[in-house]
């Protein structure tokens, strides 16, 4: 196997294999990846046969003994802003041949071999395609290695150990401790129940999405105000911004900026706003509003305004100052961020009208559209919601940085 794999991978040209088939399950490929049931994953699978997939980028994976059927969401073989794209790997496990349970053990397609294929329709991402299960740990594998994998707890451990000679060659390389090397390989949080936003979530609606980035994604918000109301979401389950690790966040600014620049560009003004409270899944709505209509300040007294209405304390936070720091984890909180970066944040004691942020901006003093206030009133069809999305997926493309590669 290790000829295999160096005999293909030395060579410059090699892009990958078209199908690969194997007996295990590779490691780790439900990472990143829609839910499996049913299987106990620490014990199944088996390294090799993910060093083996890493490697070969197989564009159908098919594996067996496991007795299920899981059919895994496509995963990029590319890192995204770093590397050309490449095509994606679809992983597909089948159950036994007319099990009694009657799990599909049979699955039919169509392929064409990728040497014959266009390169720019074989790099093609489909929009729900996930993060790579095996880049992540092949670092650290690279990283940490040692004679761990001699003795990965051997079950069904068919193939040769391939970790010895990284591991001298790890060792030799004398003390200095890579700085990422005491981190714990993270796993992105599961959900207790469904998910309307986890990205690899069966209930996610795939025409609302915008455009994928690695740690989050933007999706056109149901029941918008507007037709380019959207959310920035992580792509994992994470419930709130004072939650996000430090690389989601980064990503989150990124699309913010990224929207900001989108929104000028048509003459409007970015407003983004966060109610952590009764929600499980961090959605950060972002709602565009014209420029011509308000200043920031008219939206700011249009917060405050309010607020004071309903006899909530707004407090008005500094451009660069952390949430993290202002607020405990775990506490509820709204807040409202202007395009100038000013946020206003409110301490949600026992009770928060759930659609405040909503019901400011669809006040008289902004966009003036009072009978929108509620998401429940606002219901599209499903051919409009395709349609926004198309238009805003192609206004904001040259400013999607997670197509630059
Ligand atoms: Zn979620």
């Amino acid at each position: 196997m290790i000829a295999l794999k160096s005999l293909l991978t030395t060579n410059s040209k090699f892009k990958g294999v078209d199908i690969l088939l194997t007996s295990q399950w590779p490691k780790g490929v439900w990472q990143y990846g829609n839910n499996l049931e049913g299987i106990d994953t620490k014990s199944c699978g088996s390294i090799s046969v993910s060093h083996l997939a890493f490697a070969l980028k197989p564009r159908y994976h098919f594996a067996a003994l496991e007795g299920a059927n899981y059919e895994r969401l496509p995963y990029r073989n590319h890192v995204i802003l770093q590397e050309n794209a490449q095509h994606v790997s679809r992983f597909i496990a089948l159950a036994n041949l007319s099990n009694s349970s009657k799990k599909k053990y049979l699955y039919a397609f169509n392929i064409m071999p990728l040497c014959a294929m266009d390169p720019t329709e074989l790099v093609k991402q489909p929009l729900d395609v996930t993060e790579s299960p095996y880049m992540k740990m092949m670092k650290e594998f690279q990283k940490t290695n040692t004679e761990e994998t001699a003795t990965v707890s051997g079950e069904n451990q068919f193939f040769f150990d391939l970790s010895k000679k990284a591991g001298k060659k790890r060792s030799s390389e004398g003390g200095r401790p890579s700085p990422h090397q005491s981190k714990q390989p993270r796993t992105i949080p599961q959900p207790t129940g469904p998910c309307w936003f986890c990205l690899a979530s069966p209930e996610v609606e795939k025409h609302l999405v915008i455009s994928i980035g690695t740690h989050c994604y933007i999706a056109l918000a149901k029941g918008s105000l507007t037709p380019d109301h959207v959310l920035i979401l992580p792509i994992g389950h994470h419930q709130s911004v004072v939650e996000l690790p430090s690389e989601v966040i980064e990503e989150v600014q990124k699309y913010k900026l990224a929207l900001k620049k989108f929104y000028k560009s048509i003459g409007k003004r970015f407003v983004m706003f966060e109610r952590n409270y009764r929600s499980q899944h961090l959605q950060l709505q972002v709602v565009p509003v014209p420029i011509q209509s308000c200043t920031t300040e008219d939206i700011k007294e249009a917060f405050i305004v309010q607020a004071e209405e309903q006899r909530m304390e707004l407090l008005e936070i500094p451009e660069h100052s952390d949430l993290k720091q202002i607020i405990q984890p775990g506490s509820a909180y709204f807040y409202v961020e202007l395009d100038s970066g000013e946020k206003l944040l409110h301490r949600i004691k026992k009770h928060f009208p759930l659609q405040f942020g909503r019901e400011v901006l669809a006040s008289e003093a902004v966009l003036n559209m009072p009978d929108k206030a509620n998401w429940r009133e606002c219901k599209y069809s499903r051919e409009d919601e395709e349609e926004f999305a198309k238009v805003f997926r192609n206004g904001f493309q040259p400013y999607d940085f997670s197509l630059l590669d």
